[in-house]
C-alpha cells in the first residue's frame, strides 16, 4: 500500500515539482520583467526635465546644455513670457508637463505661488547657497541671480548728491529731468512694492506723484531706452536694472558702448536701507512629473559652475557668494543691498499697481 502510494505519488511529486519550478521561473521572469519596467520608467523619469522659462538669455542655453552633458537628463524648454507661462500651467492643471518655472522677477514667482502652481522643496544645497531673503518663505521659489535697480545719470548735468536715493528722484528739483519706464513693468512694480514696505502707503503715494511730475516724457521703452535717452539729452537721470548697463558697456555695438560709457551709475539709498534688488528665480511645479530632476536642475543652476556663466555672460550678481563678479560689476564696486525678503514684493504688488494708477503713472 505504501509502495503503491509511493508509486502513485512519485510522478505526482515530480509533476508538482515541475509545476512549482515552472511557477518559480515564470514568477522570476515576471518579476524581472516588472523590475525592468520599473527600471525603464525610472530611467525615463531620470532622463528629462521640462523647463518653462521667461529668461531669454544666451547664457541659459549654454547652461542647459552643460546640465544635459553632466547628468544625461534632457532639458526640454518652453519659452514665453511669465504671464503666459503661468496661464499655461494654470490651464494644464494636474496634467501640466512643467517641472520647473523660471521667471525674471520675484513678484511673478510670488504670483505663481499664489496661483498654487509651485511646491515646497527641501534642499540643503539650495538653503545653504541662497540667502534667506532671496528665496520664498515656504521654499516654493529660489533666487538664481540678483539685479539691482540702479540710477543712471549724466554727470555733466546733475550731481550724484542730488539723486542719491529713490526718494530724491521725486524732489521738485528733478522736474522734467527723469526717465523711467512704464508702471506696467514688473521691475517698477517691485520697486514700488519695496517703497510701500519701507515708507508706508502714504509716503509711497506721494513718491509716485512726485515721480510723475518729474518725468521728462511719458514712459516708453525698456530700461536701455531710458539710458539712451539720458545720452540723447531728453533727461538727466534714469532708472535701470544693473545688467542692462553692464550689457551695453560690453556690447558688440560701438554705439551702445559709447552711450554706456558717457553715463554714470549710482547705487541708491546707500545711507539707508540699501539699493532695491530683485532676482530671477525658479520654482518646482506643483505637478512636476520629474520632481527629482527639477530639484537637481535648480541645484545645478546655483552651483559655482553655473553661476559663473550667469555672472559672466549676463552681468547679473550671482546668488552663490563663492562666485566672482564680472569685471564690469567689480569696477562699479560693492554696494549695500536692501535685505527686505523678496516675498514682500509679491505681497505688495496689487497695492503697488493701484498706487501707480492713482498717481497717473502711465
Ligand atoms: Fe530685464
Amino acid at each position: 500500500m505504501i509502495k503503491f502510494a509511493f508509486e502513485i505519488l512519485k510522478p505526482t511529486t515530480i509533476m508538482k515539482n515541475i509545476i512549482v519550478s515552472l511557477l518559480a521561473i515564470s514568477t522570476l521572469w515576471a518579476c524581472s520583467q516588472s523590475s525592468n519596467k520599473e527600471g525603464e520608467s525610472a530611467k525615463e523619469e531620470s532622463q528629462e526635465v521640462n523647463v518653462y522659462t521667461h529668461r531669454h538669455y544666451e547664457s541659459d542655453q549654454q547652461l542647459f546644455k552643460d546640465f544635459e552633458e553632466k547628468t544625461g537628463i534632457k532639458v526640454n524648454v518652453v519659452s514665453a513670457n511669465a504671464d503666459e507661462l503661468i496661464q499655461k500651467m494654470t490651464l494644464e492643471g494636474e496634467n501640466s508637463p512643467a517641472d520647473v518655472l523660471i521667471t525674471v522677477d520675484a513678484g511673478r514667482l510670488h504670483r505663481a505661488k499664489e496661483a498654487g502652481l509651485l511646491q515646497s522643496v527641501e534642499s540643503e544645497t539650495l538653503n545653504n547657497t541662497i540667502s534667506s531673503n532671496l528665496r520664498d518663505v515656504d521654499n516654493q521659489w529660489f533666487g538664481l541671480t540678483i539685479r539691482g535697480r540702479a540710477i543712471v545719470y549724466n554727470p555733466e548735468k546733475i550731481s550724484a548728491e542730488k539723486i542719491s536715493s529713490y526718494e530724491s528722484l521725486a524732489n521738485p528739483e528733478i522736474e522734467g529731468r527723469l526717465l523711467i519706464r512704464s508702471s506696467s513693468n514688473i521691475y517698477n512694480q517691485s520697486l514700488m512694492a519695496s517703497i510701500i514696505a519701507h515708507n508706508g502707503k502714504e509716503a509711497a503715494t506721494e513718491w509716485a506723484n512726485g515721480m510723475v511730475k518729474n518725468m521728462a516724457r511719458d514712459p516708453k521703452g525698456g530700461d536701455r531706452d531710458q539710458i539712451k535717452a539720458v545720452y540723447a539729452g531728453e533727461g538727466d537721470v534714469a532708472v535701470s536694472n544693473t545688467y542692462y548697463l553692464g550689457k551695453m558697456l560690453n556690447s558688440s555695438s560701438e554705439e551702445e558702448v559709447k552711450v554706456a560709457e558717457a553715463v554714470k551709475i549710482l547705487f541708491p539709498n546707500q545711507d539707508g536701507r540699501g539699493t532695491h534688488i530683485n532676482v530671477s528665480g525658479a520654482g518646482v511645479a506643483k505637478y512636476a512629473p520629474n520632481k527629482e530632476n527639477a530639484v537637481k536642475f535648480i541645484e545645478f543652476l546655483v552651483s559655482e559652475e553655473a553661476q559663473k556663466v550667469f555672472a559672466g555672460v549676463n552681468y547679473e550678481y550671482p546668488v552663490n557668494e563663492k562666485v566672482e563678479w564680472a569685471p564690469t560689476l567689480k569696477e562699479w564696486g560693492d554696494f549695500k543691498r536692501d535685505t527686505l525678503n523678496l516675498s514682500v514684493l509679491g505681497e505688495n504688488n496689487d497695492l503697488a499697481v493701484k498706487t501707480f494708477d492713482r498717481a497717473g503713472w502711465k
